[in-house]
């Protein structure tokens, strides 16, 4: 099973894929997180990347598909993956039409999740992130039981691009460059839509539904 998750920065799409892939036995990839690595690392392409994440762009298109490249072409890809986070761009996704081409697979579903604007600044300003696992906490809706994080015991940080400011600067990035993406794959007849409104769990029940 091969999937994107689709949707607004702070729409639930990290949380989603993550319990999808738990259940699939496939594994989520987020670019986001991959280029957070590879800022912490300090490799060349996390020092490229950094000035663009940090004030809410996106980082230029043949470095994140050069990235998911290699990172498709890993063994635990072989039964499947979740996408989340990419493509975000009409290149990303005729790029990697053509390497899903190349490897004799193709996509599935690629799964909208739909929140308003309002409610994504509201989400990403609570949301705090483990430095090490990357798994996600919020403030008022999912805060860690301590001040670190639950699962690995992992310092939990605000992201750079989780202040005000640069969520807005995200929010018209993701209208502009990859709204028209929702087009592009409905066209396809790939996409399905899904409300990002409601608990983990309904919305949850609501990607199983899509993906049957
Ligand atoms: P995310 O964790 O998915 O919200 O991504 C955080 C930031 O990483 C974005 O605001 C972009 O700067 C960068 N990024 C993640 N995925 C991509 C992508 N597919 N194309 C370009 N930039 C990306």
């Amino acid at each position: 099973m091969n999937l994107i998750f689709l949707g607004p920065p702070g729409a639930g799409k990290g949380t989603q894929a993550k319990r999808l892939a738990e259940k699939f036995g496939i594994p989520q990839i987020s670019t986001g997180d991959l280029l957070r690595t590879a800022i912490q690392l300090k490799t060349e392409l996390g020092l490229k990347a950094e000035s663009f994440m940090s004030t809410g762009q996106l980082v230029p298109d043949p470095l994140v598909i050069s990235m998911i490249r290699e990172r498709l072409e890993k063994p635990d890809c072989e039964k499947g993956f979740i996408l989340d986070g990419f493509p975000r761009t009409i290149p990303q996704a005729e790029s990697l039409a053509k390497l899903l081409t190349e490897i004799n697979s193709q996509l599935d579903r690629v799964l909208d999740l739909e929140v308003d604007s309002e409610e994504v600044v509201k989400r990403l300003s609570g949301r705090r992130q483990c430095s090490q696992c990357h798994e996600n906490f919020h403030v008022e809706f999912k805060p860690s039981k301590t001040t670190v994080c639950d699962r690995c015991g992992g310092a939990l940080i605000q992201r750079d691009d989780d202040k005000e400011s640069v969520i807005r600067r995200r929010l018209e990035v993701y209208q502009k460059q990859t709204e028209p993406l929702i087009g592009y794959y409905q066209q396809k007849g790939l996409l399905e839509e899904i409300s990002g409104r409601g608990s983990i769990d309904d919305i949850f029940q609501s990607v199983l539904k899509a993906v049957r």
